[in-house]
Order: C-alpha cells, then sequence, then structure tokens
C-alpha cells in the first residue's frame, strides 16, 4: 500500500489539499482561488508578540494555491481599486524594489510605460534575469525617474535605512507616489535598533528575524519626513478582508 501512496501525482495530492481548502471567505486577486481559510505563514519569536508588530508574525496569510502574501495583495488593492492605477498605465514609470513575484507578475502585464523591478543580489542567491541588482541606498536612476515605487518590507533589512529612504525621495517626482512598508510595532514610539547585534540567532530574538537589523515603531513616519517625504497613513485593509489583507495593516504612502 505504501508503494501506491507513493505514486500518486504530486499534482493530484496537491488539488486534493486545494479541494479542502476551497470555500467563500477569501478570493485572491491574484489567482482567483476562493477559500476558506489562508494557509498560516510568518516568524514565531516572542518579541514580535511583545511589541505587537502588525505585518510580523506567524498569521494566517498566504493564498493556498498561488502562495500570495496579505501585504502583497494590499498594495494591489491600492493600485487596483482607489488609485485606479490600473486603468490608466500610461505614463507611468514605476520602480518595484524587492518584488514580490505574485505582485509583480500582475503589475508586469498591466502595461505601465517602465516597470523596473530591482534588488540586492546577495551572494549565494539568483534571481530572474528581470531584476536588477540595485542597492536601495544607492540607487542607479536620475532625480524624478519614477512616478511610482513600491518597496515592502525591505528598509528593516538594511542598516543605513535613512541613506535608502533619501535615495526613494530622491527617484520619485514629485507628485508621484512610493508606497513604502514595513513591520511596524503597534505599542512602541520608538524604533529598536541595535547595530551590535548581528549574529543571525541573535537578531532572531532581538528583532524577530535573522536578517532584520531594527522593529521600527511609530517614528517610522518621522524617519521617511526626514528623508523628504510627505506621508499618509492608509488604512484601507478593513474594507478588502474578503480578498485575504490583514485589517491592521497600513499603507505608507509617500510623495515628495
Ligand atoms: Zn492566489
Amino acid at each position: 500500500m505504501s508503494g501506491l501512496k507513493g505514486m500518486v501525482p504530486s499534482s493530484v495530492k496537491r488539488r486534493a489539499k486545494l479541494l479542502a481548502y476551497q470555500g467563500t471567505k477569501y478570493e485572491c486577486p491574484f489567482c482567483g482561488f476562493k477559500a476558506r481559510a489562508l494557509r498560516p505563514h510568518g516568524h514565531d519569536f516572542d518579541v514580535l508578540k511583545q511589541r505587537d508588530v502588525v505585518g510580523g508574525g506567524v498569521r494566517p496569510s498566504r493564498c493556498f494555491q498561488c502562495g500570495s502574501a496579505d501585504r502583497e495583495r494590499l498594495i494591489f488593492l491600492y493600485l487596483r481599486n482607489d488609485l485606479r492605477l490600473l486603468d490608466h498605465p500610461e505614463a507611468t514609470r514605476v520602480l518595484h524594489i524587492a518584488p514580490e513575484p505574485r505582485l509583480a507578475r500582475a503589475l508586469r502585464k498591466v502595461g505601465f510605460t517602465e516597470y523596473i523591478m530591482g534588488d540586492l543580489h546577495a551572494e549565494g542567491y539568483s534571481y530572474p534575469d528581470d531584476v536588477l541588482d540595485i542597492d536601495a541606498t544607492n540607487i542607479p536612476f536620475a532625480a524624478d525617474s519614477f512616478d511610482l515605487i513600491l518597496c515592502s518590507h525591505v528598509l528593516e533589512h538594511i542598516p543605513d535605512d535613512s541613506r535608502a529612504i533619501r535615495e526613494l525621495a530622491r527617484v520619485l517626482r514629485p507628485g508621484g507616489t512610493a508606497i513604502l512598508q514595513v513591520p511596524i510595532s503597534a505599542n512602541t514610539q520608538d524604533t529598536l535598533e541595535d547595530f551590535s547585534v548581528t549574529d543571525p540567532k541573535a537578531r532572531e530574538q532581538v528583532f524577530g528575524q535573522f536578517d532584520h537589523v531594527r522593529i521600527y515603531g511609530q517614528d517610522y513616519v518621522d524617519r521617511l519626513a526626514a528623508g523628504g517625504f510627505t506621508v499618509k497613513r492608509v488604512d484601507v485593509a478593513s474594507k478588502y478582508e474578503e480578498y485575504g489583507t490583514n485589517p491592521r495593516e497600513e499603507l505608507f504612502v509617500c510623495t515628495v
């Protein structure tokens, strides 16, 4: 029997698993999968609970079919339904830093004038050919190059985040929009930062992830402002709960 079990193709198993999660509670805006639940995902460290980190910690967040995350769905829905950018992609130059796969796939099809993806190419990792090696602290584009910048869950990895923020502000054209998301503590004002903590295991305990260098507090907005942005905290996630967004996640919508 066990031999037969091993012969069931993985695609069949996958379909059976998907069927088990089919339902009416959520609909994925990327793949259309209708689900009764979201797949739990995230890092489980005490500090994330103690600091009530929105966008961190284990939570039901992923689409069972395509794997999209709550936060990429929120950005997509905001662009599509609130900004209506997908209806008028012409004359829109987009920079997408550390592109989330499902969001990037959807945005690539939109027909923006320019859609540039970039990520800091780390040794030992491979990147798709169309993801350029871009260091957010030294962005290789002229001032005012982009109408829309997406940069989600990146700044908490960068030691010199103030430099990255200034760079993002520099390449955004006046009147353009930057959506700059980070995991953020709901119950602390001051960002927790300690550059003496470099060991990955220690970072997990202190910052909640092996490669994070801080946990932002509510002063995140001041940091963005110090880098040249005017910041609007946009609370639209609760109206998109049927698409599996995190109702507590605010968007940090920035202009220069
Ligand atoms: Zn999906």
